[in-house]
């Protein structure tokens, strides 16, 4: 048995200085994933600073348009939230269609943000992973990789990002605002969530005791219109396979403006820049939904297990369009 000490931590100063003081203390928000990691041996901290009673629970509507989501607020009082089922209906969508009832009524944003990959190899600690143990190696490689990203991976890791919203998020240019020992910092999706290249245990810039307060999305007219589309094995409480955050803005029969984001396919939330770049002025048509896709889906590099995803991909983010256009197939 491990002891772990465990602190409630009253301010937000209080709780980066618990977590700056110990390199092995974590934040602990919802509990959803780190408690489970700890019940697996594969997080060992060996103090817990809950930061449940700061005051980072707020879903705001700004003066100009954009929304600010606090860390704290629960993934269900954020889809339920009517701005954002109003204005950003892909943000609500993706939520709902995460994790379970139960969990979202416990899971944060903030540590959505900063939930770990589901890849089975990073949770059994017999096996090698370079996330888990650097340098060790990656299991899924030459394993099982059905569920295994695409786009994105390394030779070091094939892990895929398991969030729904923040693909949702990705799709909207939200950035992240933290506190933290080097003051107050704002990262874009981009550069929060990093590419695993050779450091795979290096999933994000933060440094230890750098705490996430804020999710601001931008004012994004299009997203108004807007859906969050998930393919998965079953129905509910289940991982995408491959999901797409799409909005989308027509003028006379052509694209005036659209957003792509695909999930279950990257090692990060994957923004389809090039598929934007292919629909902007184009004619809304199936076939250039698809030829948008296929642009994007081009640097896939699948395994033999998830090759299968490139294709699923593409048709998801026809469906997904099809669907905003109000011509499904
Ligand atoms: C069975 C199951 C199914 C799931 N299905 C889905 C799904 O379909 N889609 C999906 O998107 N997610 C899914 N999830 C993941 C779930 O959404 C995350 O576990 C949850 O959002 C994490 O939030 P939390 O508040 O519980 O974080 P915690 O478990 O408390 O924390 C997670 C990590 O983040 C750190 N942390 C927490 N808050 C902060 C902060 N403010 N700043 C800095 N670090 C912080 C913690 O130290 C910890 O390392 C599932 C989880 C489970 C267990
Ligand atoms: S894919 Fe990534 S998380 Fe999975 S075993 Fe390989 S290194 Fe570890």
């Amino acid at each position: 048995m491990r002891p772990i000490s465990y602190t409630r931590a009253t301010g937000t100063t209080d709780a980066i200085a618990a977590v700056t003081a110990d390199p092995r203390s974590h934040f602990l928000a919802g509990g959803t994933t780190e408690v489970d990691l700890l019940r697996q041996n594969v997080l060992a901290p060996r103090r817990l600073v809950d930061i449940n009673d700061l005051p980072l629970t707020g879903v705001e509507e700004m003066p100009d348009g954009s929304l600010r989501i606090g860390a704290l607020a629960r993934m269900s009082q954020v889809a339920q939230a009517p701005v954002v089922r109003e204005r950003f209906p892909l943000i609500a969508q993706a939520l709902e269609l995460g994790a379970s009832a139960q969990l979202r009524n416990m899971a944060s944003m903030g540590g959505n943000m900063m939930q770990r990959v589901r890849c089975g190899y990073f949770r059994d600690t017999a096996s090698a992973c370079n996330k888990r143990v650097p340098g060790s190696g990656c299991a899924a490689i030459e394993g099982t990789s059905r569920g295994h990203a695409v786009l994105g991976t390394s030779a070091h890791c094939i892990a895929t990002h398991p969030s729904d919203v923040a693909v949702a998020l990705a799709a909207l240019d939200a950035r992240i605002r933290t506190e933290g020992p080097g003051g107050e910092r704002s990262y874009s999706f981009e550069e929060f969530f990093l590419l695993p290249g050779d450091t795979p245990d290096r999933e994000h810039p933060l440094e230890h005791g750098e705490l996430i307060t804020v999710i601001e999305v931008p004012s994004v007219p299009i997203a108004r219109h807007s859906a969050y589309l998930k393919v998965r094995d079953r129905e509910s409480y289940e991982f995408a396979l491959v999901s797409v955050a799409a909005a989308l803005a027509l003028a006379d029969g052509l694209v005036l403006d659209v957003r792509l984001a695909l999930g279950g396919v990257g090692t990060r939330p994957w923004r389809a820049e090039r598929a934007e770049e292919f629909l902007l002025g184009a004619p809304a048509i199936p076939q250039n939904f698809h030829e948008a896709a296929r642009v994007e889906m081009a640097a896939a590099r699948p395994t033999s297990m998830n090759a299968f995803k490139v294709e699923l991909a593409c048709r998801t983010v026809v469906r997904a369009l099809e669907t905003l256009t109000g011509s499904p197939s």
